[in-house]
């Protein structure tokens, strides 16, 4: 299976997904062998492609100043959004960092442009650094997750033959690649919008991915741009940060906004999903703590297979 985000939420994993420190290989349902075999990824011959930057993101052009830049070259293949408005923008999330996202932002728009992250894990915070603001949810876990950055020896296994399937870009130093100390210079909150200038973004709050997890609606566009809330792949259930029931409250008040927005922008894998998804995401966890469900299970750890998207779990929170 194909989907991914192996997040900092991973080294938090315990048993299954092996530690930032450890040398144990990750769970094969959590990261297959050969997971690029399922590229190109169909969605994307629907898209209009701007262009390759960097030889590491390729570029799309979702709608009037809304931009997916993606990673595919590296295994979480992270999606970055610039969405601009009349005055400014934002970049929503800013991937892995091995690329240099600022440049690839400043030759789609002349406009003053802030880092807006989802939330704090590693492959979405990366490249926030780049730029002069930061927004961020008001959560002191997240905070302070984002003050520690992260040293070089933490970020060499997500360069490992198994993350990747292509080189490395040109003037990437793997040697010196850390995540700087960062402290955001907005802190936003459920419900607060953020202007662009003709255009806004509103925060949904939507905890249990992580702590701080947030996703941002674009009500002219009818988008809803998920972080790692959603994404089609295999979800994040089981690490240690994840806090189930908070993952389905959210899900759920995701659910009774579903006409707001036609598509999802989410954080890897596919930028264009249809949002019909999301009622199926409270169905299947139903599924899942009624003990159905079709998966497959590998030391304490089950992955559910639904359509357009998976749930992992640790089997001892299905099966006390
Ligand atoms: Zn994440």
């Amino acid at each position: 299976m194909n989907g991914k985000s192996l997040c900092l939420a991973c080294c938090l994993a315990g048993i299954l997904v092996s530690s930032c420190a450890s040398k144990q290989k990750t769970s094969q349902l959590v990261q297959p062998a050969k997971w690029w075999e399922v590229h190109p990824r169909p969605v994307y011959a629907s898209l209009e492609k701007v262009g390759t930057f960097q030889a590491w993101f390729d570029v799309y052009k979702l709608a009037e100043g809304t931009f997916a830049i993606y990673e595919p070259n590296q295994f979480e293949e992270a999606i970055s959004y610039l969405v601009v408005g009349r005055e400014r923008g934002v970049i929503i999330d800013t991937g892995t960092g091995i690329g240099d996202l600022k440049q690839v932002v400043s030759q789609l728009t002349d406009l003053p442009v802030s880092a807006l992250l989802t939330h704090e894990h590693y492959d979405h915070v990366a490249g926030a650094y780049r730029f002069d603001k930061i927004i961020m949810y008001d959560d002191k876990d997240a905070l302070q997750l984002l003050k520690a950055g992260r040293d070089n020896a933490s970020l060499q296994r997500y360069i490992t033959k198994d993350y990747m399937w292509k080189p490395l870009p040109e003037g990437f130093d793997a040697a010196s690649w850390t995540i700087p100390s960062m402290e955001p210079t907005t802190l936003v909150h459920d419900g607060d919008v953020i202007d662009l200038g003709g255009r806004t973004l509103e925060v949904i709050y939507t905890p249990g991915h992580s702590p701080g997890s947030m996703c941002l609606l674009d009500r002219t566009h009818r988008l809803l741009f998920t972080g790692d809330h959603f994404f089609p792949g295999p979800l994040y259930a089981h690490p240690a940060d994840v806090n189930i029931d908070d993952y389905i409250a959210s899900n759920q008040k995701l659910c009774e906004r579903i006409d707001e927005y036609d598509y999802l922008c989410s954080g890897h894998n596919d930028p264009w999903v249809k949002s019909e998804v999301i009622p199926r995401v409270s169905e299947a966890f139903e599924t899942i703590f009624a003990g159905k469900g079709d998966y497959s299970e590998e030391g304490g750890l089950r992955r559910y297979y639904f359509e357009g998207f998976d749930i992992l779990i640790r089997t001892e929170m299905v099966v006390p």
